[in-house]
């Protein structure tokens, strides 16, 4: 019998149908701090975390049975995976279940940004009916640069298309990729895009790949969507270059420090901004949930 501890919320359909796997002892208990689980990691064979607990290098130390981390999502930000695979330990995640889901919260944040949702929202809260400065534009017809084109890239790239928007795209690879969307260079992208949005992870080589120099390059008037990682886009340059007016609005899911600190970002009018929930939607997490269940079947039954 193997014990799985679920340390973090998982959908409740995928916990009953791990649940109702005769090998596994399952225990939920969420919240646990890094003292609190190096209490707890020692008894079990198998731990399910999200974003939010976090399995340090103290944490893997203590974990004398441990066999496998899986992450029901894609980032592995909270994971010591040096520590994890010095001790043997296996760690997964489940990179696609959640693309759809981005990039439909990606789309949304386009179409609010062209069309001034969230200050037509805002306004109509005050009682106010201000149409003739509410008027926004249309995507049809205009230039979406996709910088990252993997998994989610690609899922707004079909999107896109089928809004009758012209598709480049930037990828450090070659990425095959079966749409209509042109692979161009990042000076290319930010030259002729109309609307540019970010699904880079945040490396090295990616933290503040957009900042002055990148804003210049634009065309004036752009718009800048950020469902990735905080930090791909320097936060300080494009809050200067959104009071320049070079970008006409900004949409975001994700800042350089969650939550954010400093919100002179996000108070700006021309900035939409939701709390990095671009993955948070039940058919993403239900799936994520389900290739969970069926990690810790392979690899521990
Ligand atoms: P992916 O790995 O499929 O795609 C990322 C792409 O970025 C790859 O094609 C890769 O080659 C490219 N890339 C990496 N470094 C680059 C560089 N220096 N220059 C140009 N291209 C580079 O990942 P994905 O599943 O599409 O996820 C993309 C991002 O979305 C990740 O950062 C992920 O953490 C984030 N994400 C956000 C949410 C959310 O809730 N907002 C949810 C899931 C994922």
């Amino acid at each position: 019998m193997k014990k799985i501890i679920i340390a973090d919320a998982l959908n409740p359909e995928a916990l009953e149908e791990l649940k109702s796997i005769p090998d596994f002892e399952v225990f939920l208990k969420t919240g646990m701090d890094e003292e609190e689980l190096i209490k707890t990691i020692p008894d079990f064979h198998g731990a399910v975390v999200r974003g939010a607990t976090k399995v340090t290098k103290n944490v893997i130390e203590a974990a004398s049975n441990l066999e496998l981390i899986v992450r029901a999502g894609i980032g592995l930000d909270n994971i010591d995976i040096a520590a994890a695979k010095a001790k043997g330990i296996q760690v997964a995640n489940t990179p696609a279940a959640t693309s759809i889901s981005v990039a439909e919260h990606t789309f949304g944040l386009m179409l609010a940004a062209v069309r001034n949702h969230g200050k037509a929202n805002l306004s109509m809260k005050e009682h106010k009916w201000e149409k003739k400065i509410l008027s926004g534009t249309e995507l049809y017809g205009k230039t979406l640069g996709i910088i990252g084109v993997g998994r989610i890239g690609q899922e707004v790239a079909r999107r896109a298309l089928a809004f009758g928007m012209k598709v480049i795209a930037y990828d450090i690879i070659e990425a095959k990729i079966e749409l209509d969307v042109k692979q161009v260079s990042l000076e290319e992208l930010l030259a002729q895009a109309d609307i540019i949005t970010l699904h880079l992870p945040l490396t090295e080589n990616t933290k503040h790949m957009i900042s002055e120099a990148e804003f210049e390059r634009m065309k004036d008037g752009v718009i800048i969507i950020n469902t990735s990682r905080g930090g791909t886009v320097d936060e300080k340059a494009l809050l200067q270059a959104l009071q320049s007016g070079k970008i006409r609005a900004v949409a975001l899911d994700v800042y350089e420090k969650e939550p954010p600190e400093d919100f002179s970002l996000i108070d700006h009018p021309n900035v939409i901004a939701t709390p990095h929930i671009g993955a948070a939607a039940k058919e993403g997490q239900k799936r994520a949930g389900m290739e969970v269940v069926k990690i810790l079947k392979e690899r521990l039954t």
